[in-house]
């Protein structure tokens, strides 16, 4: 079990996700990560294995964080070591498409390979990096409009 959360406004989001994440420590994790960004900046992500205050501490407490958008993810690892490169955010090399997800993606090890036969690289071993990078192809394919033949073949 694991969780996300979310925030839209005018506060600077990090805090407040790092605040929702907590409410969600019972579910069980081994890793937490916040991406957030504002109108203007490129997004970051900040993740660290193991419990939610060394992602607090390494934030300051989400103060080092700018940005009134955000996501927050705690990780119940499926696929590959509890370690921080497995942990999510996940994010497409050209840093367009940043994602989590809570769950297990069945035919990912078939979509990595076709990804790969278009030139893709992972960084970790997870199914959520096929999946981010699988909307990048997309979003890329589409030129920005992924709600656009999306289901197509790769
Ligand atoms: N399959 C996901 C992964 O290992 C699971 C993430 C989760 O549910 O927390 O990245």
């Amino acid at each position: 079990m694991c969780g996300i959360v979310g925030y839209i406004g005018s506060e600077q989001a990090a805090s407040i996700l790092l605040d929702s994440l907590s409410k969600l420590e019972y579910r069980g994790y081994d890793s937490a990560g916040i991406a957030v960004r504002n109108s203007t900046e490129d997004v970051q992500v900040v993740k660290a294995k193991g419990r939610l205050n060394i992602l607090a501490e390494k934030t300051d407490g989400g103060n080092a964080v700018k940005g009134t958008i955000g996501i927050g993810h705690t990780c119940w690892a499926t696929h590959g070591e509890p370690y921080e490169n497995n942990a999510h955010f996940h994010i497409a090399d050209d840093r367009n498409v940043v994602g989590v997800q809570n769950d297990i993606i069945e035919n990912y090890q078939e979509l990595k390979e076709k990804l790969t036969r278009h030139s893709y690289s992972f960084y970790s071993q997870t199914d959520t990096e096929v999946a981010v990078k699988l909307v990048d192809y997309y979003y890329n394919k589409h030129n920005g409009d992924i709600c656009l033949k999306f289901m197509n073949t790769l």
